[in-house]
């Protein structure tokens, strides 16, 4: 359950593998984080390369060339920048002083919705049977799994819980290492190839900051400029019920805004595109939740990306298939103590 990119993953391999699979979306397709994402494909996790999580993007790659989905990814590498240590300097003043190059990593962009549109089409092909605006309202691991939906009780064998912010609500015992979020995102207008090369952004490599005040983003294709940063915790459904329309999330878009304004003189005047929050989960040690629930084995869970989750969750949906179809072994990463 759960129609974001880690559900649709995981319902491709499992179709592929054979196994009969029916993905439930409790609204629309990319409702969650991964309609809203920012779309740079990173490898392994917000935690870095841990055990487990190595090949996300060589896995991406693989898929996306397999299936032909038109996705536009692109690996050219992606900057991380800090306000402090060694570099090419960027022409962007935050916090008092210049933002610099400090590394080159392996890394680049994708479209997001274009990405999972494609899963989930591939994954109809393979024989998945896929359902919107099917919430699933509660989930039992005893005697058999059960699911709760509108106007009935289903029982898969094994079920996989991909909802991410909503993790917490639907698999308590989990709720202790994750926290759910608002992550803030906005577009400039379409920017002209000399001012992209005035803010320096020409070479066309999207970046993240390595140390805080935390600030991400990217060119897109068409010349808007799209940058991220701030986080207004609190349960994903309440954050999603007050939007970017009033409170703490308001606010935290107007200090982004701000923040990109002031980066340069070229940015100071422009008109932004089109801003947006999303809902993601961060662990506590910002390693993703990928595990099968202690004591209930049939019931499999991932997600909590900390934001760093657009290739690292198609490779989950892969490890989470090859865990029901062949057994194979889950990092366990994010399991509660018993
Ligand atoms: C603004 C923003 C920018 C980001 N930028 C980047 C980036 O540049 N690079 C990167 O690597 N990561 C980024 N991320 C994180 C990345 O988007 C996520 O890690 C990834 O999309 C998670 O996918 P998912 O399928 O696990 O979760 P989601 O896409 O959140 O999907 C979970 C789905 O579960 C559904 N659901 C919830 N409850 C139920 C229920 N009861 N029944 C049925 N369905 C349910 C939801 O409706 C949702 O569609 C960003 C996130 C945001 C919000």
């Amino acid at each position: 359950m759960g129609g974001g990119l880690t559900g649709a993953s995981a319902a491709y391999h499992l179709a592929r593998r054979g196994v009969r699979t029916i993905l439930l979306e409790a609204g629309s397709f990319g409702d969650g984080a991964s309609g809203r994402t920012g779309g740079l494909a990173l490898e392994g996790t917000a935690a870095g390369v841990v055990p487990g999580a190595e090949d996300c993007l060589a896995t991406l790659e693989a898929l996306v060339r397999e299936e032909r989905i038109e996705c536009g990814l692109r690996l050219p590498g992606c900057w991380e920048i800090a306000h402090r240590g060694d570099g090419a300097e960027l022409p962007w003043n935050d916090e008092g002083g210049r933002l610099r190059i400090v590394r080159t990593v392996v890394g680049g962009v994708v479209n997001p919705a274009a990405l999972l549109l494609g899963l989930l089409r591939a994954a109809a092909r393979a024989g998945a049977e896929i359902y919107e605006r099917t919430p699933v309202a509660r989930i039992a691991a005893r005697p058999a799994p059960s699911l709760e939906i509108p106007g009935a009780t289903i029982n898969p064998k094994t079920v996989v819980v991909a909802a991410n912010a909503w993790i917490g609500e639907l698999a308590p015992a989990l709720r202790a290492g994750m926290r759910s979020a608002l992550t803030f995102a906005c577009a400039t207008e379409r920017l002209d190839s000399a001012a992209l090369t005035a803010i320096g952004l020409a070479p066309g490599l999207p970046f993240y900051t390595v140390d805080t005040p935390y600030l991400w983003g990217r060119t897109c294709d068409d010349g808007r400029v799209i940058f991220g940063a701030g986080l207004v915790y609190g349960a994903a459904a309440r954050l999603e019920r007050t939007g970017i329309g009033g409170g703490e999330a308001k606010l935290a878009i107007e200090r982004l805004e701000a923040r990109v304004r002031g980066l340069n003189p070229t940015l100071a005047r422009i008109r932004f595109a089109a801003r947006w929050a999303g809902p993601i989960g961060i662990t506590d040690d910002l390693v993703p939740i990928l595990c099968r629930m202690p004591g209930a084995p049939e019931i499999l869970v991932a997600g909590g990306y900390s934001g760093h989750g657009v290739a690292m969750s198609v490779k989950a949906g892969r490890m989470l298939a090859a865990a029901i179809a062949d057994d194979a072994p889950l990092p366990a990463w994010g399991a509660p103590r018993r």
